[in-house]
């Protein structure tokens, strides 16, 4: 008998797992369907040797002290700063668009303030911008908005950056300094030996049993008292009011026999061929090697659920599934798919945090001072979990 079944060994479930059993000496059993944990974020050697993302590129980065100290424990880290190149006319330039990519792109040699005033210029007044294309066509114009955000966002999603939240787009804003990050939080860096190499250290106390390649419609419900679901929250109800889109995306690997295959981490090509992005694994990862993998990414409607697709109709659907999942007893949902959220890894992290709060808190057998205790074990920081990212900071990780 375990306390808990945690369906999903991502990073929802495993922090969720690993709290439960090293906190409050929960018995836990994490299953996954797929025969590996990690969830999206899990890595491996590939043939030639080389450390891939199984999944599409993963890039950590955070804001929140809490949450990379939390993961601290698990692994140690390389810095790494990630930085974009998007390949536009014939041109590679820095992305997110900066006053360099304006420069390149027009041959121009303006100042940051020369950029802002044409930004200014451009910029089309849009008093509340809903859609993704409002979001950058108010901030830089039309012109750039075509040649950077809308081919990409349609081959991204298969849908218009008009028919997309606002949230979307402003995910990469156009910056007026030299910035040339990707990112800009004050904690940039990828785990030392990987992710999945953290994951089996998270997943590594004696309460904790894992089980891969089961489905946990195979569990019988008199094994466990309470659940935690982590997987796509449609699927737990059965679809029964319609599916909630998901985006996915076919990858395609290849290993070319040079040390290095292109300028960058990542290229992205918005307006030209039927993928997306090529990414470059051992930029990311530090990996000295004689061969080099990358990764082609093509999205598809069908397939695994990658991503939410953030628009007004999906958010009424997934609303009328969350009233169904606050009504159902024992279970609690977790994570990007079952919260249907576009959440990096680190706002899940908080997202998985603060449910192993709640759950603590909820605990009637144990004293208030017992339980507070426990909980400031966890808190290693400010509860900032979710908040935005402290902007313009130099990277803090080590
Ligand atoms: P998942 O990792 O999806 O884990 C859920 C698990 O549940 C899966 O392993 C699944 O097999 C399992 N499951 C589902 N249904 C069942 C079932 N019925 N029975 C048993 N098991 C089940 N974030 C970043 O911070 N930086 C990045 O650079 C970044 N890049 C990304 C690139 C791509 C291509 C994608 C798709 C995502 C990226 N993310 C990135 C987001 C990141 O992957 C997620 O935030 C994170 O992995 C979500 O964790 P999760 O545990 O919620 O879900
Ligand atoms: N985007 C774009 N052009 C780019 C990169 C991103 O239009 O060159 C838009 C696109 O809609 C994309 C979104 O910005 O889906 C978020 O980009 P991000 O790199 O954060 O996507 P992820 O890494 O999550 O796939």
């Amino acid at each position: 008998m375990f306390d808990h079944l945690v369906v999903g060994a991502g990073f929802a479930g495993a922090v969720v797992a690993e709290r439960l059993a090293s906190q409050l000496g929960k018995k836990v059993l994490i299953i996954d369907k797929r025969p590996h944990i990690g969830g999206n974020a899990y890595d491996r050697l590939d043939e030639a040797g080389i450390l891939i993302h199984e999944y599409g590129p993963h890039i950590f980065h955070t804001g929140s002290a809490r949450i990379f100290q939390y993961l601290s424990q698990f692994t140690a880290w390389r810095p790494y700063e990630h930085r974009v190149i998007a390949s536009v006319d014939g041109k590679l330039v820095p992305f997110p668009i900066n006053v360099d990519t304006v420069n390149v792109l027009y041959g121009t040699d303006l100042n940051e303030e020369e950029v802002e005033a044409l930004f200014r210029d451009r910029a089309e007044p849009i008093a509340h911008p809903k859609t993704s294309e409002d979001a950058v066509v108010s901030k830089i114009g039309r012109e750039l908005y075509e040649k950077f955000f809308r081919g990409y966002t349609r081959k991204m999603w298969g849908l218009d950056p008009s028919e997309l939240d606002a949230s979307v787009a402003a995910r990469v804003p156009a910056r007026t300094n030299r910035d040339d990050r990707y990112f800009t939080d004050e904690f940039q860096a990828m785990p030392l030996e990987g992710f999945t190499r953290m994951f089996e250290r998270m997943l590594a106390h004696p309460n904790i049993t894992v089980r891969l390649k089961t489905d946990y419609r195979e569990i019988d419900a008199g094994e466990y008292r309470e659940m935690i679901y982590t997987g796509p929250v449609d699927a737990f109800f059965d679809h029964r009011f319609g599916k909630l889109p998901y985006r996915s995306i076919d990858f395609r690997f290849e290993t070319h026999d040079v040390p290095v295959f292109q300028p960058g981490a990542v290229v992205n090509y918005p307006n030209d061929h039927d993928y997306t992005r090529i990414t470059e694994f051992k930029y990311l990862t530090g990996q000295v090697h004689d061969k080099t993998t990358v990764v082609y990414e093509y999205p598809t409607a069908d397939g695994d659920p990658y991503y939410p697709v953030p628009r007004p109709e999906n958010a009424e659907l997934y609303r009328k599934y969350k009233e169904l999942a606050d009504q159902t007893p024992h279970v609690r949902f977790v994570g990007r798919l079952a919260t249907y959220r576009y959440y990096n890894m680190d706002q899940v992290v908080g997202q998985a945090l603060a449910t192993f709060d709640q759950i603590a808190r909820s605990r009637p057998s144990l004293e208030i001072s017992d339980i507070d205790r426990r909980v400031s074990d966890v808190d290693l920081g400010p509860a900032d979990a979710l908040q935005p990212p402290k902007r313009g900071r130099k990277s803090a990780a080590a």
